[in-house]
């Protein structure tokens, strides 16, 4: 039996004042009840115990009535991916290889979070080591995404890698959910499931204790419903960290961040209205994109126009080559990382697998998955001699040729190219340059999952065709519920959470106003119309 609250006046009028719709054991008990009610969606790997979610629950209420809350989170619900470390729970990465693994210590992240009280539910599904884009290929079963009946609820494919966290999210079963996004995992789940999806800028959010699937591309992402929640999760996690030595560290931010405050005071000053410049990038108007989704997308850049902002067409011509760039660059560096886990240093070893005889090869082939033992191999083979250079090599170009195409179309320099010495007011900028960009984070919306299971290799890789480019050059991008099926991303210079945030928050209020509200409703008949031919 789950306990109820026992409510006194006095409580209600503290935890109102905390800025609580409910008490954190009333909302710790809704979420048990979600997830005992929403076992079915698989989205997590493994779960806290009740009664220790319940008393910790009843300690941060206790703290409300003393008006000793640690923080805005104190309290809150957090679900963690399978692939960021926890003290207290095994992180296997769903994968059949680290089927018992129990980290000794907490990710940066978590410990950050638990700090400041936050309790977790639990570690969320995935695709094994975050490698897939419909967290289907789980030893624990695929995710769906949450529906409105019983049949909805086990037929659309929630997304991935991060889809756990966006299903644990989604069906109530937590407050915010982190998830990580080496090309695109926390924006596609983020806009199947009608969510906010962050995913920072590369460096800003320690990576320690987070278990590397492409290190140049890995960042902690963060999943809510509601933009105040995600970007409450950023300002805690927002540090450098001594033990991840690609964390941007202090002078960097500070070097960066005067000079992003300093472009938002000219914008604010010298444009009309401090009016934002929007970029549309129109190498992203693919032609796999569904009619709805370039509606919503038309939808939505109208509904900018109207808040006073410009848009402005852009190209950013290697698009086209990020897709295939990503996909030997990933692998590559996956090909290295997962090297570790031979059934000696990290993994479950295999019965076979003795000393005097053949070593790691059985462990190795039993404890990956199909798409992980793929990608290892695709990987293995850009890094050997014979194909380095046509393909690694190569990659790593169209890789920089993605970033300058970024670099060229922002009005603000990325900070990252600075030399440190030139002053932000010598440094060349682009004045008829945009601030964001904005564009679809899917092509179309949440497909069924055993349409997902008919795809090819290709056409699933082929989904990620609009998150991967700000995943190669590092920006931040955020994924907007300006429908309740697909997602609009507003992508930002590297270190530009600011602008990027603004913009977004315009088009979180895009549903409640009468004219966005109506623009999306149309989008998104359009978009019924053309992905439902059942
Ligand atoms: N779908 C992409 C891949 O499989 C992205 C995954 C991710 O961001 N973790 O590599």
């Amino acid at each position: 039996m789950l306990p109820t609250l026992r409510r006194c006046a006095a409580a209600s009028k503290i935890i109102k004042h905390c800025g609580w719709k409910e008490g954190p054991i009333d909302a710790a008990t809704n979420a048990l009840v979600n997830i005992r009610l929403n076992e079915h969606l698989n989205a997590f790997t493994n779960l806290q115990k009740e009664e220790v979610i319940l008393s910790e629950a009843k300690k941060a209420q206790e703290r409300a009535f003393k008006r000793e809350l640690k923080h805005a989170l104190d309290g809150r619900l957090i679900a963690i991916k399978d692939n960021i470390a926890t003290i207290d729970l095994p992180t296997t990465c769903a994968s059949y290889m680290l089927k018992d693994y129990q980290s000794p210590f907490d990710a940066t992240v978590v410990e950050r979070l638990r700090d400041k009280g936050a309790i977790v539910v639990g570690k969320t599904n995935m695709d094994e080591f975050g490698m897939g884009s419909h967290s289907t290929f789980s030893p624990f079963g695929p995710v769906s995404k949450p529906g409105t009946t019983p049949l909805e609820s086990l037929a659309y494919s929630a997304g991935g890698s991060s889809g756990g966290s966006a299903a644990a999210v989604a069906a109530g079963m937590c407050d915010i959910a982190l998830g990580t996004d080496t090309g695109g995992s926390v924006r596609l789940p983020a806009s199947y499931c009608g969510l906010v999806g962050f995913k920072p800028s590369y460096g800003m959010l320690s990576r320690w204790g987070v278990v590397a699937y492409a290190n140049s591309l890995d960042t902690v992402g963060i999943i809510a419903n509601h933009s105040n929640d995600v970007k409450a999760v950023w300002k805690v996690l927002n540090f450098p960290d001594k033990l991840d030595p690609t964390c941007v560290e202090t002078g960097t931010r500070m070097r960066v961040g005067r000079m992003i405050e300093d472009f938002h005071r000219v914008r604010r000053d010298t444009r009309k209205d401090g009016r934002f410049r929007i970029g549309v990038p129109m190498e992203y108007n693919v032609e796999e994109m569904a009619e709805g989704t370039r509606k919503l997308w038309d939808a939505t850049l109208e509904y900018l126009a109207q808040w006073g902002c410009e848009i402005v067409p852009i190209s950013l011509p290697h698009t086209r080559h990020a897709l295939p760039a990503y996909y030997i660059l990933a692998p590559a560096e996956a090909s290295s990382n997962l090297a570790r886990y031979d059934g000696i240093r990290y993994g479950t070893r295999h019965e076979q697998d003795r000393d005097g005889e053949t070593l790691f090869a059985p462990t190795r082939a039993a404890g990956f998955g199909d798409e992980v033992r793929r990608r290892i191999l695709l990987g293995t083979y850009s890094l050997s001699s014979e194909a380095m250079g046509n393909y690694f090599v190569q990659a790593q170009k169209v890789r920089r040729l993605v970033q300058k195409d970024f670099d060229s179309v922002f009005a603000m320099p990325n900070g990252l190219d600075c030399d440190g010495e030139t002053k932000w007011e010598d440094r060349p900028w682009n004045s008829k340059g945009v601030d964001v960009i904005v564009c679809p984070t899917a092509l179309g919306e949440s497909p069924k999952l055993e349409d997902v299971n008919k795809m090819s290799q290709t056409e699933r890789y082929a989904g990620d065709v609009l998150t991967v480019p700000a995943s190669l050059a590092g920006l931040p991008a955020v994924s907007m519920p300006v429908s309740k099926k697909v997602g609009m991303q507003v992508i930002g210079q590297w270190g530009d959470e600011k602008g990027m945030w603004e913009v977004a928050v315009m088009l979180e209020k895009m549903r409640k106003g009468e004219v966005g509200a109506q623009l999306a409703d149309e989008a998104e008949a359009a978009l019924n119309g053309v992905e439902r031919v059942d």
